[in-house]
C-alpha cells in the first residue's frame, strides 16, 4: 500500500514517529508521500529524508491555503530551494480551502498559482488540497494541469461533475478515512467512479482519523490522531466500494502513486 498523502512531520506525532512508521511498514505501507505546509514545517520535512525509514518517503514541500496570509517575504526563493535539493519530491500540499474562510480567497489564489507556476518551471507533480472549493480548484487547473507531469486531488470530496473534470485532465484522485463514514454519500460516490488508472488512498495522517483504526495519541482539542497503518481500514472500504478484492486494489493504487509522484 502506499499512502498519497501524510503530514509525518507533524509535531503532534513526532514523539511517537519511530513507532508509527514501523506499525506502517507491519500494516503493508510500502511508500508515504509526506507533505509539509507552509515555511515554518519544511525543514522537518527535509530531517524526515534523513532518517532510516523502513518504508519510501516522497516530500512534498508547498504553502497549504490556511497558511498564505503569513508567509516571510522570501517564501517562493526558500521552496525553490527546497525543491532544488530534492529532486523528487513533489509541490504540495497547495490550492483552495472554503473552510477556513479566514485567508480571503484572493490571497489564497494568488499563493496557490505562484506555487503551480514553480512547479510547471521545475516539473514537479503537484499534491492539491480543494477542501469545498473544489469547483474553483478545478477551474484553476484547468490552465495548468498539462503544464506539470501531473497532479493529485487529496481528500477527494467533490462531486460527480467535478470528478469527471479531473479525471479528464488526467489528474488522480486521492480518497481518504472518511470515505469509511457511511454517511459520505459524495465521497463513497466518487471512489466507486473513479477510473483504476486514477485511484489513489491516502490517511492524511496525523487528521481524518477512521473509526475503528489505531489511534496513534490525542491531538489538540481530545482529537484522535491518525497513522499510516490505518490505510488498510480506507483501502479495505474503497475496495469493498469498488466491488474489487484489497490486494488488487492495494497493487493498482501504490503503482499509481508511483507513476504521479516518483
Ligand atoms: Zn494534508
Amino acid at each position: 500500500m502506499f499512502d498519497a498523502h501524510a503530514h509525518l512531520h507533524d509535531t503532534e506525532i513526532a514523539a511517537k514517529f519511530d513507532r508509527i512508521v514501523s506499525d506502517a511498514a507491519a500494516a503493508g505501507v510500502t511508500g508515504v508521500c509526506s507533505c509539509g505546509t507552509r515555511p515554518e514545517d519544511w525543514p522537518a520535512t527535509q530531517a524526515l529524508l534523513g532518517k532510516p525509514l523502513p518504508l519510501i518517503c516522497v516530500p512534498g514541500f508547498g504553502v497549504h491555503p490556511w497558511y498564505a496570509d503569513k508567509l516571510p517575504h522570501a517564501w517562493m526563493e526558500t521552496l525553490e530551494g527546497y525543491l532544488d535539493g530534492n529532486p523528487v519530491a513533489a509541490v504540495g500540499e497547495i490550492g483552495l480551502d472554503g473552510i477556513r474562510r479566514a485567508v480571503p480567497a484572493d490571497v489564497q489564489e494568488q499563493v496557490f498559482l505562484a506555487q503551480l507556476e514553480l512547479a510547471e518551471r521545475m516539473a514537479r507533480p503537484v499534491v492539491l488540497h480543494g477542501a469545498r472549493a473544489w469547483g474553483r480548484l478545478v477551474d484553476v487547473m484547468r490552465a495548468h494541469a498539462h503544464k506539470v507531469p501531473g497532479f493529485v486531488a487529496h481528500g477527494f470530496g467533490g462531486s460527480r461533475e467535478i470528478l469527471a473534470r479531473i479525471v479528464d485532465m488526467g489528474g488522480y484522485v486521492s480518497f481518504a478515512g472518511n470515505v469509511c463514514n457511511p454517511k459520505a454519500a459524495k465521497v463513497r460516490a466518487a471512489a466507486r467512479e473513479t477510473p483504476d488508472s486514477q485511484i489513489l488512498i491516502e490517511t492524511d495522517t496525523p487528521d481524518l482519523f477512521p473509526a475503528g483504526g489505531k489511534q496513534a495519541g490525542t491531538g489538540a482539542g481530545g482529537k484522535p490522531l491518525n497513522q499510516p497503518c490505518n490505510l488498510k481500514l480506507v483501502l479495505e472500504q474503497v475496495a469493498d466500494l469498488r466491488g474489487t478484492d484489497a490486494d488488487t486494489l492495494a497493487d493498482l493504487t501504490a503503482a499509481n502513486a508511483r507513476r504521479v509522484l516518483l
